[in-house]
């Protein structure tokens, strides 16, 4: 039993099994007495037109009459032949070992005479001249017989009966073999159902005890087990599931960790963020309240130092909430009707100068047009900021960094080039993640905080565009977004 509930082939050959001997069964029961009914009707109309036969033959129910006739008759048919006249004495029984030749004088009844099946209606009833017939044990003639007896006329007068008995053996024997028949039928079913359920085993045990193997290893946390299951059937469908599950889970798994790592190391950025401007800031106060600057324009220029520390701390705070804003979709947005090449023009201008003092070639390229989209113009502006800003600084001294707009049938489209270092591909998929920097060191001079992009791309993704970037290492970057009109 307890194997029996571990394998669903087992379940299977057994319902099989039982199947096809329930339905032989049935059908063997059914055949035998469809078989039987047959052959008893096929006997009884054969005996019946016999006995009509022999109930012609002349003087059969006088006891003085020559019977080598009959003799010869039963010999030939095997059976027993019975005469009996109008009060139920058996005038001749003659076939089957019986021998009684003229023995009405005898006055042997029909009825009650060793264990003869005739009761007194039946011969009532064949004296009616009725035709009445008897099938079963007849032990008087050592067998199982069909008995048909039909009336004797004599000028329209029923004066008595002749009672034909054939032996049932043959029908029996057949019917043996029926039933031997179906018994081997019934081998060869449960040989095939073990066949099949080998086959079974192959398309449904197998992939299924694969299955069982890849779910544990997911469970084990190995999310790159695949199955291999090729059939389209519902075992089929339930692989293809699993696989896209693992699949899934190994993404999602894979996404958590990164984002896992991603905070710890901001968890760390932060803090160093936060202490150098916080070190500076209390030195440079500490400095102060020592009296150590001398001159007005030393203390003015420690102060200068300080404020900067602080918008710096501001802006980190500012960003982080922005963005957690944006991300929790509670950002609201101002919108309105604006050009594009107006919003970039005037960040291009706060760059200029910047540019200038880094030698670095700026240019701003887009052919007339009304680049009207409808955005939050501050929004759209930050990302400006943000690609431009990140531009300018990863560009050395001598560089170039182009901003180009570009109109189309339903979208505008702003790509910030520059001359900078490029990205790695790897890295590519990865700079869009809060707090991801490509160079850890860089965040200690650069002041960047790793946000810049998460940002532009949450709020390009609230206008229904999209943001993207090509890049090859040596060759510089380009960033591109695209803003539906
Ligand atoms: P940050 O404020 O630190 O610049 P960003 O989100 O803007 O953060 O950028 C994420 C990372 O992508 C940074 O480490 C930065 O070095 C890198 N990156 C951004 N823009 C460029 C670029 N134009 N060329 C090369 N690297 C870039």
């Amino acid at each position: 039993m307890n194997i029996l509930r571990r394998s669903v082939v087992l379940k299977l050959w057994l319902i099989m099994v039982t199947l096809v001997l329930i339905i032989l069964y049935i059908t063997g029961v059914l055949q035998t007495a469809k078989l039987r009914q047959l052959y008893y009707n096929q006997q009884l109309e054969l005996l019946t037109g016999e006995a009509k036969h022999i109930s012609t033959i002349k003087n059969i129910n006088d006891q003085n009459m020559n019977v080598n006739l009959l003799s010869t008759l039963a010999g030939a048919f095997k059976g027993n032949i019975m005469v009996i006249n109008k009060q139920g004495y058996i005038v001749h029984c003659i076939g089957m070992g019986m021998s009684m030749k003229n023995v009405a004088g005898e006055k042997i009844s029909v009825v009650g005479h060793h264990d003869l099946p005739w009761k007194k209606s039946d011969l009532q009833a064949i004296m009616q001249g009725k035709t009445v017939s008897y099938r079963g044990a007849y032990h008087f003639l050592n067998s199982d017989v069909l008995t048909v007896a039909v009336p004797l006329y004599n000028e329209g007068q029923v004066t008595g009966a002749v009672m034909l008995s054939s032996p049932l053996g043959p029908i029996e024997e057949r019917i043996g073999t029926l039933q031997r028949n179906t018994l081997y039928a019934g081998m060869i079913g449960i040989v095939l159902a073990t066949v099949l359920s080998l086959l079974l085993s192959r398309t449904i045990s197998r992939p299924l005890l694969k299955m069982h193997r890849a779910a544990r290893s997911m469970a084990f946390g190995d999310y790159s087990r695949r199955v291999e299951v090729k059939s389209q059937d519902e075992i089929g469908l339930l692989a293809n599931s699993l696989n896209t599950l693992a699949a899934e889970l190994q993404e999602k798994i894979t996404t958590l960790e990164r984002l896992d790592k991603t905070r710890r190391e901001f968890v760390a950025n932060v803090s160093h963020e936060l202490r150098t401007p916080l070190s500076i800031i209390q030195g440079y106060t500490e400095a102060l309240m020592d009296g150590m600057a001398e001159s007005e324009a030393e203390r003015n220029k420690y102060l200068a130092d300080i404020h900067e520390e602080i918008l710096r701390l501001r802006r980190l705070v500012a960003e982080i909430l922005d963005l957690r804003k944006i991300e929790a979709g509670r950002l609201e947005m101002k919108t309105r009707e604006v050009s594009l090449a107006h919003l970039a023009s005037q960040v291009f201008k706060q760059f200029q100068a910047l540019a200038k003092d880094k030698q670095i070639t700026a240019s701003l390229d887009f052919v007339p047009g009304s680049y009207t989209v409808k955005v939050d113009p501050d929004r759209i502006k930050q990302v400006l900021i943000n690609l431009i800003d990140n531009a300018v600084r990863v560009t050395p001294p001598g560089g170039q960094v182009k901003v180009s707009l570009k109109e189309f049938k339903d979208t505008v489209q702003v790509s910030v080039t520059d001359s900078g270092p490029g990205i790695l591909p790897e890295e590519q998929p990865l700079i869009w993640e809060r707090f991801y920097k490509v160079d850890k060191s860089r965040a200690r001079t650069g002041g960047g905080t790793g946000l810049g992009l998460a940002i532009a791309k949450n709020i390009i993704e609230a206008h229904g565009g999209s943001i993207d970037v090509s890049s090859k290492p040596g060759r510089g970057s380009t960033f591109y977004f695209v803003i539906p009109k």
